[in-house]
């Protein structure tokens, strides 16, 4: 259960309240506003608050004095010529200010994207919640034997058992001995000491501010394949909120990086030789092994 009643009627409250504004209003956020989406086990992701819409990236783009909108086709023309050809700036008029609740092995990751506002719960002044990430035994994976950073088959069901007790026993004993260093009428360890003893799958919460522009990139990375299962399921839900916030930047989004794939100077010439019908090898390539493996999963469409 993420939220309690009492969270949950602040935010019922807040959605019963409606204040007029001159500001322009995005309608399919507002429909998103202040209302957790369920991530992982007990995590979730709501948007607090936003500014700008499609129009704003058009605004900006075009430096006008009203809605500046001359069709909703040159809008989405426009917006995709900005992103086609990386004039980034219009894009982060835009932004979004999002409550995350995630683990703090998931946070490490997220927090290495600067280029947002960031407020974190804080452990030294709050207690922490007895609330550990358990994956679902469809993520317990082994070891990947051809990518050092990922994972490969799923383990056996035995190892897989073994490995959640493990998990839970673990979280359990580590939340106890928290309770017991900061009991007030016990030990009463201060709680930023006792806090270095509880592990990575711990949740915290934060506030992440950040413009369109910086999310994009973010989303890049983290909405990938190639990105860690537990960052991906929140870059995921990101991105279907995103979707609803700013459909045409979206979709512009979806086609030119999210889709999209940069090919070298020789991956390039590769394909310009493969398009002649020259039969383009590892050997002949002129790219290294890795390279070329990536370049066939380019062509392949298995990347
Ligand atoms: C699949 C994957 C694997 C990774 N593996 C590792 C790893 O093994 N070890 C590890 O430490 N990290 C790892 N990272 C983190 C990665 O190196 C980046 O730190 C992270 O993705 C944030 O990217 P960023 O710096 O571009 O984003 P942001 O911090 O949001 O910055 C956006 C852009 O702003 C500019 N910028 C921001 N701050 C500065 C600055 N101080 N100086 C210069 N330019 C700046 C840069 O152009 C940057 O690209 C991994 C990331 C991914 C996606």
């Amino acid at each position: 259960m993420p939220l309690s009643p009492e969270q949950q009627a602040e935010i019922d409250a807040q959605r019963a309240t409606a204040t007029p504004t001159l500001r322009a209003v995005a309608p399919g956020i507002e429909q998103h506003l202040y209302i957790p989406r369920p991530v992982l086990d007990h995590g979730f992701v709501r948007v607090v608050d936003y500014m700008g819409d499609d129009a704003a990236i058009c605004q900006a783009a075009r430096v006008s004095y009203g809605k500046g909108t001359k069709s909703v086709q040159n809008d989405e023309g426009l917006i995709r010529y900005l992103m086609r050809h990386w004039h980034s700036t219009p894009f982060e008029m835009c932004e979004i200010k999002l409550h995350v609740k995630l683990p703090v092995f998931v946070a490490r990751q997220w927090i290495r994207h600067r280029t947002a506002n960031v407020n974190e719960y804080s452990a030294r002044y709050s207690i922490l919640d007895r609330e550990f990430y358990i994956p679902a035994p469809e993520h317990i994976n082994s070891q990947s034997k051809v990518n050092n950073q990922g994972r490969g088959e799923l383990l056996s069901p035995e190892d897989s058992a073994r490995v959640l007790d493990m998990l839970k026993a673990d979280s359990t004993r580590a939340y106890d001995n928290y309770e017991t260093m900061i009991a007030e009428d016990g030990i009463g360890l201060a709680r930023e000491l006792a806090r270095m003893n509880l592990p990575a799958n711990i949740y915290t919460q934060w506030y992440w501010k950040v413009d369109l522009h910086n999310l994009f990139h973010f989303l890049r990375l983290r909405a990938d394949a190639h990105a860690q299962y537990e960052i991906r399921v929140y870059a995921d839900a990101i991105c279907e909120m995103v979707a609803d916030w700013v459909p045409f930047a979206y979709k512009a989004f979806e086609d030119y990086r999210l889709g999209a794939v940069t090919l070298s100077a020789q991956m390039v010439e590769a394909m310009r030789r493969m398009l002649k019908g020259e039969e383009v090898t590892a050997e002949n390539c002129g790219m290294s092994a890795r390279e070329w493996r990536e370049f066939q999963g380019v062509v392949d469409g298995a990347s």
